[in-house]
């Protein structure tokens, strides 16, 4: 039994009983825990905001190795993103975020690049006038952190390199495989293989630089609607591919 303290970032929570809150919280020093806030003349109204989702706190918590539950005993307010969440539509990419953190990680797995990421993440939200970009890269940046990485590069089946010029200048049709995670390149191009997703040289491109660009870069780019939209569905479909129960975060956000 021992007392950690760590800052993390709320991913989830829900009320349980009368005063107790169920938490996910990813933290920095412990990665994904699972913890309860119990004890009403204990958790001050402080306490309460502290552990609402999409806002980061230096938690006080208690690990019981006997049971391996842990407890959060105090909280102290760091960052509640409030201009994330007096926008509708930013908050949806937020949660966005925290849900596909959620999701895709498991508990006591401690990855400092997750935890940078997603505070990053949410800072630039709260300026982002391209939130949808910053998912975007968002996404593609934590599936690599959690070993889904996409080859943008080389053809996934006989590794030719895939230059950005030569897309441009051979044809505009290049091939995508969900299963493999990359591009297939023409001689590898088999047509009963109906797995492979025809995508355009400009959706590349777009996804080349998502991956690459820093966010402040990411929100500069002007990309034409079309092309928007199949690089969101691509990533779409790319994500549902790796997290099992489908996000209903995500779906929400295209509703928007
Ligand atoms: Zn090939």
């Amino acid at each position: 039994m021992q007392y950690q303290r760590t800052h993390g970032i709320v991913l989830y929570s829900r009320k349980t009983g009368e005063v107790d809150k169920y938490l996910h919280i990813y933290s920095m020093e412990l990665g994904k825990v699972k913890a309860m806030a119990t004890g009403s003349r204990k958790i001050t109204a402080k306490l309460l905001a502290a552990t609402e989702p999409v806002t980061e706190t230096e938690f006080m918590l208690y690990l019981n190795s006997k049971t391996s539950r842990v407890r959060v005993v105090g909280g102290v307010l760091k960052n509640m993103f409030n201009p994330l969440k007096t926008n509708i539509t930013k908050y949806s990419y937020a949660c966005a975020v925290v849900n596909l953190v959620d999701s895709l990680t498991a508990e006591h797995d401690k990855n400092t690049h997750k935890y940078v990421l997603l505070k990053r993440t949410l800072e630039l939200l709260e300026t982002a006038k391209r939130p949808d970009y910053i998912y975007l890269a968002f996404a593609l940046r934590f599936m690599k952190l959690c070993g889904y990485a996409l080859e943008l590069s080389k053809c996934v089946s006989c590794e030719a390199e895939i230059p950005n010029d030569e897309i441009s200048k051979k044809s505009d049709i290049i091939f995508f495989s969900l299963k493999e995670r990359g591009l297939v390149c023409k001689n590898c191009y088999n047509e009963a293989d109906f797995e492979l997703i025809g995508v355009n040289a400009q959706a590349i491109s777009f996804l080349r630089q998502l991956s690459k660009l820093s966010g402040e870069e990411v929100e500069k780019l002007e990309i034409p609607k079309k092309i928007e939209e199949l690089v969101e569905n691509l990533i779409r479909s790319y994500i549902n591919e790796y997290v099992p129960y489908s996000l209903k975060t995500q779906m929400f956000v295209k509703t928007l």
